[in-house]
């Protein structure tokens, strides 16, 4: 019994050191988001690796799409390898881009430094790591010479970290995430060896602005400050929003557990004269920008605000709303515009749907525990899938720990890679139903 599923681990196990090296490969290329850096170099190292194991293999590039240009060209790479049959196709989606490097590190952020067990870099865990332990599972099963009946696909995709519209949203709005080309789709992002994700809490992104009246700044009383307006909006944000916020509960298991309840961010706040950098020389004299007096007539304020399953999205925007109007009534000059930026509602794809069930079965026999199920506090790329692709049997599984994502320092631990790319590789044989024994 089991040979097919032994082999198959074994085979993997032998893998390591390529899994680490194809990690490291893919550290290497800097995709930075913003603004969108070496995004093509880094499609095609996983597109030719692919092809050369007998992927048909296409880049999709998405021409006109937000943050698209000749410079940063938005460049997806989607590798498919058919089966021998009629069987379902197992998806595995992984975004290329990484977030700034900050400050902070002691190894060299793109170099892949290899040391106690773990890979260093930007992106190692959030999710390099998670895309060349998905490449290594389809390669160990083609390579066993196994029968799969369906078709595996490994996609690399870009510009997750600022809203997917140009990667996987692209893709979804053509068709390359529904049925009946694709059936099953795993998400590797960094959720931990043993717990599946099933989807993620809503955002909503909105932008209030307060109106005031211009005025020379040495007689502000002329004026009427909408900074000063500003200053009573985020007040009650603080004070009446961000209390009721934290009473509400959510049932789905948000991880980590602060994030169980309603949140707000603050994201930026702008208003009066544009920013500008002050500096002086030794002796105080101005040597940078220097200020105009003015009262601010403009203030404006990102909101990032996070609702749970069991919020909805127009009663998120309308307790906005009803306090702006509320400032209206008790405040002298108080006027206001709400602008949307963008918004999803939350997903959650059922427990028993198909990809959880195989998912599950797989971390038990390679891990030994049952997995534990959660759901994230920020979006991925499910809800295109979801929203656009229609398909509902998605889930995020892959190695890392969620934490280290966009720290200095980040990491992925090679146990996790190998465990990982094992449980991805069952999975697939589990979901096309491969007889294992
Ligand atoms: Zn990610």
């Amino acid at each position: 019994m089991r040979q097919v599923t032994d082999a198959i681990l074994q085979r993997i196990d032998a893998k390591r050191d390529e899994l680490i090296a194809l990690t490291q490969a893919l550290i290497q290329i800097p995709t930075i988001n913003p603004p969108g850096d070496a995004y093509e170099a880094c499609a095609r190292l996983m597109g030719e690796r692919l092809r050369a194991r007998g992927f048909a293999v296409e880049y999709v590039r998405a021409v006109g799409a937000p943050g698209d240009s000749d410079a940063y060209p938005r460049v997806n790479v989607v590798a498919r390898h058919e089966g021998s049959g009629s069987g379902p196709c197992v998806h595995f989606n992984g975004h290329i881009d990484v977030v700034e490097v900050g400050s902070g590190w002691t190894v060299d952020p793109f170099g892949g430094t290899l040391q106690d067990g773990k890979v260093y870099g930007r992106g190692s865990c959030d999710m390099k790591g998670g895309i060349a332990a998905s490449m290594i599972a389809c390669e160990a099963l083609i390579e066993a010479g196994i029968d799969l009946p369906g078709a595996i696909e490994i996609s690399g995709t870009v510009d997750e970290e600022s809203g997917g519209f140009s990667g996987v949203g692209y893709l979804a709005q053509r068709g390359y995430f529904s049925a009946p080309r694709v059936q099953h789709v795993i998400i590797p992002e960094p959720l931990g060896v043993d717990r599946v994700c099933l989807g993620h809490r809503g955002v909503w992104w909105g932008e209030v602005e307060t109106f005031g009246r211009i005025a020379h700044g040495s007689m502000p009383f002329l004026g009427d400050s909408a900074v000063s307006h500003m200053a009573a909006f985020l007040h009650l944000l603080e004070t009446d929003l961000q209390p009721r916020l934290q009473q509400r509960h959510t049932a789905e298991p948000v991880q980590p557990e602060g994030a169980r309840v309603s949140t707000l961010n603050i994201n930026g706040v702008h208003g009066g004269h544009p920013e500008q950098r002050y500096t002086t020389n030794q002796a105080g004299e101005p040597t940078g920008d220097l200020p105009a007096p003015v009262v601010a007539h403009s203030c404006r304020a990102v909101l990032d605000r996070r609702f749970i399953a069991e919020e909805n999205l127009d009663a998120v925007k309308q307790e906005i709303v009803d306090m702006l109007d509320e400032l209206t009534r008790v405040r002298p000059g108080f006027r206001y515009a709400v602008r949307d930026i963008m918004s999803f509602v939350p997903t959650a794809t059922p427990a028993d749907a198909p990809v959880v069930q195989a998912t599950a079965r797989a971390i038990a026999r390679v891990l030994g525990r049952e997995p534990s199920y959660i759901s994230s506090p920020g979006t991925y790329d499910q809800k295109h899938i979801q929203r656009t692709g229609q398909l509902r049997d998605c889930i995020a599984y892959g190695p890392g720990i969620l934490d280290l994502a966009h720290q200095p320092d980040e990491y992925v631990g090679i146990d996790e890679l190998v465990q990982s790319a094992q449980v991805m590789a069952l999975a697939v044989l589990d979901l096309q139903s491969v007889p294992t024994a």
